[in-house]
């Protein structure tokens, strides 16, 4: 049995190297510098409940081949993420100055706290 589980293994690493030399096409994310809803604040996280900074992160689909990436085909939106989860936050949501919390919903006063949004805080 182990002469056909390492031929299996052989041909699992050859498809590994094909496929990483190979040109093709590979998705990329990473951090971006485009603006984004409340960038470089302070919210609560309502992934991790962690207090945590906005970054935004795009993703870019590349043209690669031999390892590289050798050109960017299509750039997509930037997006706002929590900084210590990285998952994706609303494209717009509201922030409370107050307790940090966000909402996806308009609204005059916090949901959480009862604190007054204000238009800037939008
Ligand atoms: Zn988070
Ligand atoms: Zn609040």
């Amino acid at each position: 049995m182990g002469f056909f589980s390492s031929i299996a293994k052989c041909i699992v690493a050859v498809f590994e190297f094909a496929y990483n030399w190979l040109p093709g096409i590979s998705l990329i994310n990473r951090q971006s510098k485009h603006p984004v809803a409340h960038a470089n604040r302070i919210v609560k996280c309502p992934y991790c409940a962690e207090k945590a900074t906005v970054v935004a992160r795009r993703n870019s689909l590349y043209f690669s081949a031999f390892l590289m990436n050798i050109f960017e085909i299509k750039k997509s939106k930037a997006y706002p993420v929590c900084s210590k989860c990285l998952n994706e936050l609303p494209q717009n949501f509201e922030l409370c100055l107050s307790c940090r919390e966000i909402s996806e919903h308009k609204s005059e006063v916090c949901q959480a706290c009862g604190s007054k949004i204000k238009e800037s805080e939008r």
